[in-house]
């Protein structure tokens, strides 16, 4: 059996060895924030035509599921916008095989949503939260009310979700002066938090990505001052390396597309919102497994048989150049960040 065939086990292997574990899915690329680093003020968001639904989204991961997928992340846009999110993230949370379906949010919704989120099987949430200051969140979200976030990861965490963790994209003179304290915060909550170096994805406007990029090395330099970091052997298949906060349960990641390497041992493929199955995020190779899909109703084996046919295409690296326009014109909330 060659490597990109589904073994007896059902895993999906691609042409370099590595084992496909870890599927995101976009459920929706709107959102009621417009992030200025992931959005343009003025969005045209997909027809709702184009997008999957909610069925074809659960018969893509139950698919996935049974091809070896044991991680979901669920995320958007801002998922939880999506009408009929709950429902569907519990049908996913169900799937035999998963052994973990996780989120990503703004927050906007958790509010309302956490208990809900934990009783439909979610396992953990990632929050995204790039500043304290409620001025400067309104800034950087152009709608956001960082109140209503922070309302949401206390929420979070009263609906007992464990090791919540911030996201916060750092950018250079908007909130890079920030970085200790949105540590300490993480520390003080006793969550964690991973800082993500800004991705050259989709053209916004009034924000030039080339002047505010500031490196996972500078962040980890600036936290040095403060805290004591200390190496976790860790390994996500992915661009995160982790640091345990001395003196707490808090642990650092910094998410660092642009300075290291990770992708000889990239585990994951995304699915975008107008359902292409993505295989690498710094790369356009992709399928239309919505066109598979609609082509071939109620047909599993045939969609399977893409699945596999596209580990072929999963490109061994990908390239960025946060200096020049981007090369790769969908928006991170379209393809799923
Ligand atoms: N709306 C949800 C949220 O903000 O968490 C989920 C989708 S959002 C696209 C997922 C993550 O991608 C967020 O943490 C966001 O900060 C990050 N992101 C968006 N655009 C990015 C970019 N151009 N470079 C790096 N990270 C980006
Ligand atoms: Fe919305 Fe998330 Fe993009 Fe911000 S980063 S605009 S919250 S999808």
């Amino acid at each position: 059996m060659s490597m990109n065939q589904v073994s007896s086990k059902m895993q999906l292997i691609d042409r370099f060895g590595r084992r496909v574990n870890y599927l995101r899915i976009s459920i929706t690329d709107r959102c009621d924030f417009r992030c200025v680093y992931c959005m343009s003020e003025e969005m045209t968001f997909l027809p709702r035509a184009q997008i999957l639904t909610l069925e074809e989204i659960y018969t893509l991961a139950e698919t996935f599921t049974e091809l070896g997928i044991n991680k979901i992340r669920i995320t958007g846009g801002e998922p939880l916008i999506r009408r009929g999110a709950l429902d569907l993230l519990e049908k996913i949370g169900s799937l035999q095989g998963l052994d973990e379906l996780v989120l990503t949010s703004n927050g906007s919704q958790l509010d309302k949503m956490a208990g809900k989120l934990k009783t439909a099987g979610i396992k953990r949430i990632n929050v995204s939260l790039d500043t304290l200051n409620a001025e400067k969140f309104r800034r950087l979200t152009r709608t956001g009310d960082l109140q209503q976030v922070l309302k949401g990861i206390q929420a979070a965490k009263s609906a007992g979700f464990e090791r919540l963790k911030i996201n916060a994209v750092i950018l250079k003179n908007r909130n890079h002066n920030e970085v200790t304290d949105l540590v300490q915060f993480a520390v003080d909550q006793d969550i964690d938090i991973s800082f993500i170096e800004e991705m050259p994805l989709g053209y916004v406007d009034e924000h030039n990505r080339g002047e505010t990029y500031y490196s996972s090395d500078q962040i980890k330099t600036d936290l040095d001052k403060r805290f004591e970091l200390l190496p976790t052997p860790e390994k996500t298949g992915g661009p995160a390396k982790y640091f345990r906060i001395s003196g707490s349960t808090s642990k650092v990641g910094f998410i660092s597309p642009h300075s290291h390497n990770f992708c000889s041992t990239c585990n994951r493929v995304r699915i975008t919102a107008e359902g292409r199955l993505l295989l690498c995020l710094g790369n356009e190779h992709s399928i239309d497994l919505k066109r598979v899909i609609r082509a071939n109703p109620g047909d599993k084996e045939v969609l399977k048989q893409s699945i596999i046919k596209a580990m072929l295409i999963k490109p061994e690296r990908h390239e960025f150049n946060i200096k020049e326009q981007p090369i790769i014109m969908r928006h991170m909330s379209v393809t799923g960040g």
